[in-house]
């Protein structure tokens, strides 16, 4: 199989690591991209002299012998990708209505810090990291173990909500939503989204939490480099119109400029929804369509990018979890009168320890139906009323803000925003969804979306394989990978890469 040709479509993480593995492994591989900047959530973007993230922004696992840092190695990212840790004695605070609990790198770190905010509790924080540590280890793929089955997940975990899993852990409400506080990690919907989600991520930030330093681009730009030196080619503007297909396989695709690209395999990274609305074939049946079509998408957001004044604003090397209401899973749910119910606050690093913040984002949940009104219109031409409603979403968002963080907006410089229609525009999920299809629960099998479809040369990748966020996105990315060069041969690679 070797030396044919791969076309990858989009260069999100997915597109960029299948295009790394297959490339490096001799495959011909050439990555289109509809925007001009690669990498899709790994994309930054620059006001003056400061530069914004717009998806990654905090990673974990990145010690030696840690999960991230083998797939770095492997990945030849480790030189470039500079890191700032996060406070080992709370990486994320949780704040109910102004309450705050940490979450505390290392197990037992965890463990004796949580316990100090709940000392009746602290055998049931006990049996939390047990319990989460066991269901990662039974992950063969997130431990880089070799599997003799198609298992990657244990059917309890996908079975079982998030809630239900914290429910059996303990009885204390309060600590209940603790342990769900950084839920917008992985955007979860009670009685929906399934334990082994929580698990895995809980599990990989734990374990040591950092930023990156100078931005998530740096990711996208480093693989691009690999790619381009292993002898693949990387397309920017270069949108996908339609996969072309004859009656057996896709044989092209279709850009919106006309042109018409000609590969032996294609591998999607657009969004699942999206990837099937560019084939117009009958090797896609009705029920499949409508199954893919029928999944909910996970909520989106309002981000307000804050510049600061210069040395005003001392560096927090913490993420912050706000929430107006205790019970953490209402935030899903929001009344859009009563915006902000909840928020995420997390500084940008630009430089290696610093002393002063530059940047920060304050992330609030928005539904897509708040900004449908526009969805017609395009990037900075959407009129004076979305304006105003973006700059209304802003103002109560930073007044939110300040009651944590007493005089912050007056060491603001000034301020950008983002809404689920800015997501929709640049990487083209589905109403802007933050992380792709809610897994759920009920429906274990309906929403797990295979990297096969029915067109036998097509593939995909991408948050909605495997799971999203950047160790999702990889070992989404390494399932895919599979079906060229065998899921147990990509395990033996990295294993090699790092010994
Ligand atoms: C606000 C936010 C915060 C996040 N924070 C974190 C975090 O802190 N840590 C973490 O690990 N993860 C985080 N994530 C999740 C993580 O960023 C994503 O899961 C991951 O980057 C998604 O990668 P992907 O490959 O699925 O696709 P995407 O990044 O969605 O990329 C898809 C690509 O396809 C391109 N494309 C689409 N249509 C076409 C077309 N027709 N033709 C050509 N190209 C096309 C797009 O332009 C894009 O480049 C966050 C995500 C969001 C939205």
């Amino acid at each position: 199989m070797k030396n044919k040709s791969i076309m990858i479509l989009g260069s999100g993480l997915g597109g960029l690591v299948c295009a790394y593995i297959l490339s490096k492994n001799g495959y011909k591989v050439r990555v289109l991209e509809k925007n001009t900047q690669i990498g899709g959530c790994l994309q930054t973007f620059k006001r003056g002299n400061v530069k914004f993230d717009t998806g990654m922004h905090y990673i974990g696992s990145m010690e030696e012998g840690q999960i991230l840092h083998n797939f770095f190695k492997y990945l030849n990212l480790l030189d470039t990708v500079k890191l700032n840790r996060l406070d080992d004695s709370g990486y994320d605070v949780i704040s109910l209505k102004g309450e705050t609990f940490k979450f505390a790198s290392g197990y037992d770190n965890f463990v004796q810090t949580l316990a100090k905010s709940f000392p009746n509790n602290k055998s049931d924080i006990e049996n939390y990291i047990k319990r989460v540590r066991e269901i990662a280890d039974a992950s063969p793929l997130y431990n880089l173990r070799k599997i003799n089955n198609n298992i990657f997940i244990e059917a309890d975990y996908i079975k079982t909500s998030v809630n239900e899993f914290i429910a059996s852990i303990t009885n204390n409400t309060k600590l209940q939503n603790v342990l769900a506080g950084n839920l917008p990690l992985y955007a979860g919907v009670k009685d929906k989204t399934p334990t082994y989600i929580h698990a895995l991520i809980n599990n990989f930030y734990i374990q040591s939490a950092y930023r990156i330093v100078g931005g998530s681009d740096i990711i996208a730009e480093q693989l691009a480099n690999s790619i381009k030196s292993f002898g693949g080619e990387i397309l920017t503007n270069s949108e996908v119109d339609e996969i072309l297909c004859d009656n057996t396989k896709a044989t092209s695709v279709r850009l919106t400029n006309g042109e018409i690209l000609e590969a032996d395999y294609f591998i999607s990274n657009i969004h699942s929804q999206e990837t099937i609305k560019k084939l117009n074939t009958k090797l896609l049946r009705k029920a499949y369509r409508d199954r893919i079509n029928s999944l909910e998408n996970t909520i989106s957001n309002f981000t307000v990018y804050i510049k600061f004044k210069e040395n005003t604003t001392p560096y927090l090397n913490y993420n912050y979890y706000y929430y107006q209401d205790p019970d953490v899973w209402k935030a899903n749910f929001y009344n859009p009168k009563k915006f902000p119910q909840s928020y995420l606050f997390m500084h940008q690093c630009h430089e290696p320890n610093p002393k002063f913040a530059q940047s920060a984002e304050l992330i609030g949940y928005m539904r897509y139906d708040e900004v449908k009104q526009w969805e017609n219109t395009s990037v900075g031409k959407r009129g004076e009323d979305y304006k105003e409603f973006k700059e209304e979403k802003a103002r109560k968002l930073l007044n939110k803000l300040e009651e944590s963080f007493p005089g912050i907006n007056n060491n603001i410089e000034s301020y950008y925003t983002s809404s689920p229609l800015t997501y929709r525009d640049y990487t083209a999920t589905q109403n802007g969804s933050m992380y792709g299809i809610i897994r759920d629960k009920n429906f274990p099998t309906q929403t797990l979306i295979s990297q096969r479809t029915k067109v036998p040369n097509l593939f995909m990748t991408g948050q909605n394989i495997n799971s999203h966020g950047i160790l999702g996105v990889t070992i989404g990315a390494m399932i895919t990978c599979a079906e060229f060069l065998g899921m147990n041969e990509i395990i033996q690679e990295i294993y090699n890469s790092n010994h």
